[in-house]
């Protein structure tokens, strides 16, 4: 009786896998067919996208913040404006840091394509790791709503350079970096915990989600508060929504079409041209 009743139990299991895998195949191909048919694509990005360079997620099991507390002090702008021995801790930290920096993957180079095909509106991140201006996008297309940790900000004015430039004075002998222009305090460019984006960058992502005929969203479960607004202002201004994220997303019962596939491997196959 018992193996009987675990022997109809598998076979199943099997019918729901492959149904499942079936229904998988048929998103893939619905979501390409979209995507092919967009002249005018806005792209909004999330973390789920550098996963495959090695970025981990910050507040996941494995993540930055778990595992290092003191790392999610720096990330609050009132601790890093009022706390020296903090900063010095912080830049002395990015000097000691030798590990190698993160490259873009399959996922970031496949949206490239899209700008190269000419068919790229503007590409939102909320990732602060610079990676698709590494793989190559025009920086006039990229909006990094949270900012992005290739460079450093003068607090006071405004002021930036290269992250590698400010690391090169810490290596230099200066432990807490002050504006050569004006004194301020200098930070990594992220928008920390406590500081408000830039009215610039949400007023870009707005106006493309406005005026796309295509929102692909990638990598994000759409749950960060403004940006994830996107989603539903591009569908009510009559855009297609494509979603592609490895769980589900807070937008995924208005989405056309929803791919739940690894983003490295399935991204590249979506923006492929038919020959
Ligand atoms: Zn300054």
């Amino acid at each position: 009786m018992s193996n009987e009743f675990s022997d109809r139990e598998s076979s199943e299991g099997v019918l729901a896998r492959s149904a499942g895998e079936m229904a998988e195949r048929a998103s893939v191909v619905e979501a390409h067919e979209l995507i092919m048919a967009a002249q005018n694509i806005a792209v909004l990005s999330g973390a789920g996208i550098s996963t495959d360079s090695g970025i981990p997620d910050f507040r996941g099991p494995q993540g930055v913040w778990t595992k290092n507390p003191a790392a999610e002090k720096q990330a609050n702008l009132a601790n890093w404006m009022s706390d020296p021995e903090m900063r010095r801790n912080a830049w002395r930290n990015r000097v000691q840091n030798t590990k190698p920096q993160p490259q873009p993957n399959a996922g970031h180079r496949a949206l490239v394509e899209l700008e190269k095909q000419g068919r790229l509106h503007t590409l939102v991140t909320q990732n602060v790791d610079g990676l698709h201006l590494a793989a190559g996008h025009s920086p006039e297309k990229v909006v990094e709503v949270h900012g992005t940790i290739r460079e450093a900000v003068c607090m006071s004015c405004g002021d930036r350079m290269s992250m590698e430039s400010a690391i090169e004075r810490v290596r230099n002998g200066e432990e807490d970096l002050a504006c050569y222009l004006c004194g301020g305090i200098i930070k990594s460019a992220t928008i920390s915990f406590g500081q408000s984006l830039e009215p610039e960058s949400l007023m870009r992502a707005e106006l493309a989600a406005e005026r796309c005929d295509l929102l692909l969203a990638v990598g994000t479960t759409l749950t960060v508060f403004p940006i994830n607004e996107m989603a539903p202002l591009a569908v009510a201004s009559g855009a297609k929504l494509v979603v592609v994220n490895g769980e589900e997303t807070a937008f995924d019962h208005i989405a056309d079409a929803v791919v739940r596939q690894p983003i490295s491997t399935v991204l590249p196959q979506l923006v492929t041209l038919l020959a």
